[in-house]
């Protein structure tokens, strides 16, 4: 059985200090037995979020990282600082750094790479826009970008590895993915690593749906078979995120 995974992308939300408020407002009411918890706040907010959740189980994570182990990278952080920091897991090619930050397949795959490499979690985003769903060639548009993204990755790691299926036109936006559009999609995902690799990997391997998930959708979206886990936005930025890890309660 895959154990559920839900991620909070905190974005570019949060200084240091109101991230201990959050994290203080949040962890002791956040149930951890059925579910690995994961908060992904700003590079700048790791230590102290991780120093916050000392002795509990919610892990933390980075939203990004580079591939290279170091050198002339303005701006960017390699996964030995991210693990120095505390994270255990990254978020690769969220559609956000896709589109602004001009990410590529090419990219999320060298950063996959680095993250396995290096024993983080990689929690690897897929999804459509809405132009590609109006056209209606979304299976495509998600199948490429995993194959893309796991382009020389072995089946032991595929299997460690988190897959979050974010349509763009769901983020932030309020208007989710319907829990059968979302099981549609993420069955396509775990048709696509069973082509790549096996049955087994694919069966082990966690895919989450991401866009506007809340406190109200949740359970629904979890319910669906291929479903196991969310990556929240919005929603993991307040007390929600609470009822969000401790659905179906
Ligand atoms: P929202 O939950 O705010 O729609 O964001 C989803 C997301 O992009 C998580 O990575």
């Amino acid at each position: 059985m895959r154990k559920p995974i839900i991620a909070g992308n905190w974005k570019m939300n949060k200084t240091a200090e109101e991230a201990k408020t959050l994290i203080d407002m949040l962890k002791d009411k956040i149930n951890t037995d059925k579910v690995e918890v994961v908060v992904c706040p700003t590079f700048t907010s790791l230590t102290t979020v991780v120093k916050e959740l000392e002795g509990s189980n919610i892990g933390v994570g980075a939203q990004n990282m580079h591939w290279a182990d170091c050198g002339a990278y303005t701006g960017e952080i390699s996964a030995q600082m991210l693990l120095e920091a505390g994270a255990k897991y990254v978020i690769i090619g969220h559609s956000e750094r896709r589109e602004y930050f001009n990410e590529t397949d090419e990219t999320v795959n060298n950063k996959l790479i680095k993250a396995i490499a290096e024993g983080l979690v990689p929690i690897v985003c897929v999804g459509e826009s809405l132009e590609q769903r109006e056209a209606d060639i979304q299976e495509k548009v998600v199948t490429e970008q995993v194959v893309a993204a796991f382009k020389n990755v072995e089946a032991k790691d595929a299997q460690n590895t988190v897959v979050a299926y974010e349509p763009i036109w769901a983020i932030g936006t309020g208007k989710t993915a319907t829990s059968q559009q979302a099981e549609e999609v993420c069955g396509w995902v775990r048709e696509t690593i069973e082509k790549l690799y096996d049955a087994e990997t694919a069966q082990k391997a966690r895919i989450q749906y991401g866009g506007s998930v809340n406190a109200s959708n949740v359970d629904e979206l979890m319910g669906m078979e291929n479903i196991d886990g969310a990556l929240v936005g919005g929603a993991s930025l307040k007390e929600d995120f609470v009822s969000i890890v401790n659905f179906g309660s």
